[in-house]
């Protein structure tokens, strides 16, 4: 059985960058990246050109992106394996983190598994059709693309993110429709209200998506009234998703406290967890900001936290 000191369970922004420090600091650790769970690299490997990652005033493509964090890390000493972390035992220490090569013990345990964008399945929208070539499921990274500019764009969702997604999308596209399948907003009164009084917001009732078309890039997508059954085809260059994410937790099988939402609860302002040694970093305890840059940021809280935590072990023993 092996034994670390860290073990990192994700890979992406945040994971790669609590590796950085943690290797820095001469604590070897060891990173699974995950293999069905997700792609190894996280969600920016489905992605294309990254505009707001600081640094790269040209962007960079998701994939080279990650490629380059994973280079940093693997510099100072990392270990990686392409695995998915199947289930941990947070009950006895050294944690146990069990995986498809055994099991392995952690004195310290960093969760950065991210969090997973919920999509429509629908004809048009999958990964070798119209997806990230104007099918997309980030207003925020992607809205400011030129594809979507001057040109009707469609979210889907009734909450609180679809009204938002859609006030943002009103600074490129011109106009945005919230498509939304029943005949009311799950979104808050006052973010309804906005969205119903958005001069460049068309709310349309009772529709769903049932195909995306076009040729290098979206042109028209399909959409049915589910009162009727009648489909109706309009001109579109944005597809949005906002019907929410899952964080990736199923691994932990309940052993750490979580929001009501699902995501890990940590101490405000720092990347403890309910769990001593256990710390959360990234998308799986943001439901917020869930950038690139914010995920990052807190993969480095995170490895101080647990490198600060370790010594102070050490200290005690
Ligand atoms: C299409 C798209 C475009 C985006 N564009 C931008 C952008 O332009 N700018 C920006 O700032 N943000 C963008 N984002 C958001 C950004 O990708 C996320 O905020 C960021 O990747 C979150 O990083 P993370 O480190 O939390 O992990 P994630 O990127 O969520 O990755 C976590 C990874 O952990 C692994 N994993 C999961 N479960 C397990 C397990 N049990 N065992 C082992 N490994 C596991 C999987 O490989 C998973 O992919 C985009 C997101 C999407 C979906």
């Amino acid at each position: 059985m092996q034994k670390r000191k860290i073990i990192i369970v994700g890979s992406g922004p945040a994971s790669y960058t609590a590796a950085i420090y943690a290797a820095r600091a001469n604590l070897e650790p060891l990173i699974f990246e995950g293999f069905y769970a997700g792609p190894p690299g996280g969600q920016l490997m489905t992605t294309t050109d990254v505009e707001n990652y600081p640094g790269f005033p040209e962007g960079i493509m998701g994939p080279e992106l990650m490629d380059l964090f994973r280079k940093q890390a693997e510099k100072f000493g990392t270990t990686f394996i392409a695995e998915d972390v199947t289930s941990v035992d947070l009950k006895q220490r050294p944690f146990k983190v069990e995986a498809p090569s055994g099991v392995y013990e952690a004195e310290a345990l960093i969760i950065a598994t991210g969090a997973t964008a919920k999509r429509l399945q629908v004809p048009g929208t999958g990964d070798n059709e119209f997806w990230q070539k104007g099918v997309t499921a980030c207003a925020v990274c992607d809205g400011a693309a030129p594809i979507f500019r001057d040109k009707p764009l469609f979210v889907f969702g009734g909450g609180d993110t679809a009204v938002e997604e859609a006030i943002f999308l009103t600074k490129f596209g011109s106009k945005v429709y919230i498509v939304h399948r029943r005949d009311e907003l799950r979104a808050s009164k006052i973010m309804a209200e906005r969205a119903k009084k958005h001069p460049k917001i068309e709310i349309v009732w009772n529709h769903v998506l049932t195909k995306v078309e076009g040729d290098s890039v979206v042109r028209t997508l399909t959409l049915k009234d589910v009162g009727s059954g009648k489909e109706t085809r309009h001109d579109a260059a944005g597809v949005f998703f906002a019907i929410g994410h899952e964080p990736n937790t199923g691994f932990l099988k309940g052993q750490l406290e979580v929001e009501p939402n699902g995501y890990i609860k940590v101490v405000k302002g720092t990347s403890y967890t309910n769990i001593e040694g256990v710390f959360a970093a990234g998308d799986v305890q943001d439901h917020v900001y869930r950038q690139a840059v914010t995920a990052a940021g807190s993969g480095c809280m995170a490895a101080l936290d647990a490198e600060r935590w370790l010594a102070a072990r050490e200290h005690a023993q």
